[in-house]
């Protein structure tokens, strides 16, 4: 029976090298650097390439991909380990080859690309050398891609490809779009949307405006607000079949949001070290903080939230591992989700509210952190979504009962 909560001595090995190495090398740049995701910031890109091959000698870049696509291939449960400590840092998972939405994004062109997709957009994308966007929401159809209406037509030997997306993260330092949209409006949004690859510098692929999370600033704002206007396209840059869309969108997500949830636990292990370390540091007249009923009462409720939290990420990451079929798994992603912006917010906020004034100031990161809690609330859909599919997949396995006296429920009693 395997039945086991214990690292293997060996990757136990990496875990710890990675920790030391995320903490002195990788967790600084966080205060000085800009944007992990513009490669054309040649400062930056001097500092990471030194860090990312040593990454590579040690055999830990890309570890989101299996070694047919290209990566060590670890699996979820070993990802979910190192992204544990990756997700302390913004630079780090760039530094090991596997941020988002680039990570996704290649995974999908490795599933359904063609050899020239492969070699014009992945290797790079792979190495490092580029970044990229994954626009799929809509103004008006935010979560749900049966009311997208951008829309591809087919002109002769061409695609042209007219609409609008928003959030389309790192739209303004990608090389490449990959783009949903409707190519037969006659069937089934399941069944008449096509994925295609755009190149940055194809006519007609514009930046309305670059959206800021919180108070960011224009200039660091990151999220386009795009325009794509008679942008024409072949059947080369179509992603995988036509009409393939929707599935390949469910392959993308369903990763994706698993990756956040691993990301995150780092996240509320960092609030939660600081809120002990405050507990521990900071007098009152009656002693210190961390002697106090009320505080000792929100460090266990933390605690116990994040250890739970934890559970639920590790056992669906075992699942992905051991089914290889994220439709088996729907729910306990789908559960992980919903599970994330509580935890997060809750303990974050606690955390906040220990360091007092401080706690508010731009001079600690729980400000960006609530935030962070609520976009892990919106991005790859809404809560209320997610919790609609636990609710489903999970009622499956109950059966109406046509009289009263059937229910085991009513026996119980
Ligand atoms: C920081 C950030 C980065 C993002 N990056 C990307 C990206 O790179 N690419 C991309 O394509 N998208 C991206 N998104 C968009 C994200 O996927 C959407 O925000 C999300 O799908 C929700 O869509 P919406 O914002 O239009 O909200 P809406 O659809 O307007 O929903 C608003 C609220 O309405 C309620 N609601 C909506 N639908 C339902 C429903 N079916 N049942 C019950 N209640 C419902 C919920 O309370 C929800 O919070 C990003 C978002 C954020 C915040």
């Amino acid at each position: 029976m395997a039945w086991d909560f214990e690292t293997d001595p060996e990757f136990q090995t990496e875990l710890d090298w990675m920790n030391e190495f995320v903490r002195d090398e990788v967790e600084p740049l966080d205060f000085v650097l800009d944007d992990p995701y513009d490669k054309s910031d040649e400062r930056a890109m001097e500092i990471l390439r030194p860090l990312q091959a040593q990454v590579k000698a040690r055999g830990l870049w890309a570890c989101h991909l299996g070694p047919e696509l290209g990566g060590p291939g670890y699996g979820q449960v070993k990802l979910a380990l190192m992204n544990q400590i990756l997700g302390r840092s913004g630079f780090a998972p760039t530094v090991f080859g596997c941020q988002a939405p680039d990570s996704g994004n290649a995974e999908i062109l490795a599933h359904f690309g063609t050899q020239p997709q492969k070699d014009r957009f992945l290797q790079p994308l792979l190495d490092g050398e580029i970044s990229s966007c994954y626009s799929m929401t809509e103004p008006h159809g935010g979560a749900d891609p049966t009311l997208f209406t951008t829309n591809a037509v087919k002109d002769g030997d061409e695609w042209v490809l007219n609409g609008e997306k928003w959030f389309s993260s790192n739209a303004r330092y990608a090389s490449f779009f990959i783009v949903m949209a409707v190519t037969n409006p006659d069937i089934s949004a399941y069944e008449g949307m096509s994925m295609f690859i755009v190149p940055a510098e194809t006519p007609g692929v514009n930046i309305i405006r670059n959206v800021g999370i919180g108070t960011e600033s224009e200039e660091d704002a990151s999220h386009a607000y795009m325009r794509y206007e008679n942008v024409r396209l072949t059947d080369d840059n179509l992603l995988g079949e036509p009409g393939s869309a929707f599935g390949i969108a469910q392959v993308r997500l369903g990763g994706g949001r698993i990756h956040h949830a691993m990301r995150t636990i780092a996240q509320l292990e960092k609030a939660f070290d600081m809120m002990c370390e405050r507990a521990l540091s900071r007098s009152t007249r009656n002693g210190p903080l961390a002697s106090l009923g009320v505080v000792q009462e929100q460090i266990a409720d933390s605690w116990i939230e994040i250890e739970q939290f934890k559970l639920l990420v590790m056992r669906a990451a075992w699942k992905i591992d051991k089914y290889n079929d994220y439709r088996r798994v729907r729910h306990d992603i789908a559960a992980v989700k919903v599970a994330m912006p509580k935890v997060y917010h809750d303990v974050v906020l606690r955390a906040m509210h220990l360091h007092g004034a401080l706690g508010v100031s731009n001079e600690m990161p729980f400000t960006r952190m609530l935030i962070g809690a609520e976009v892990m609330a919106l991005a790859d859909g809404p809560t209320e979504v997610h919790k609609t599919t636990v609710a489903r997949q999970v009622l499956r396995d109950y059966k109406p009962i046509d009289r009263i006296g059937e229910s085991l429920l009513v026996f119980a009693f």
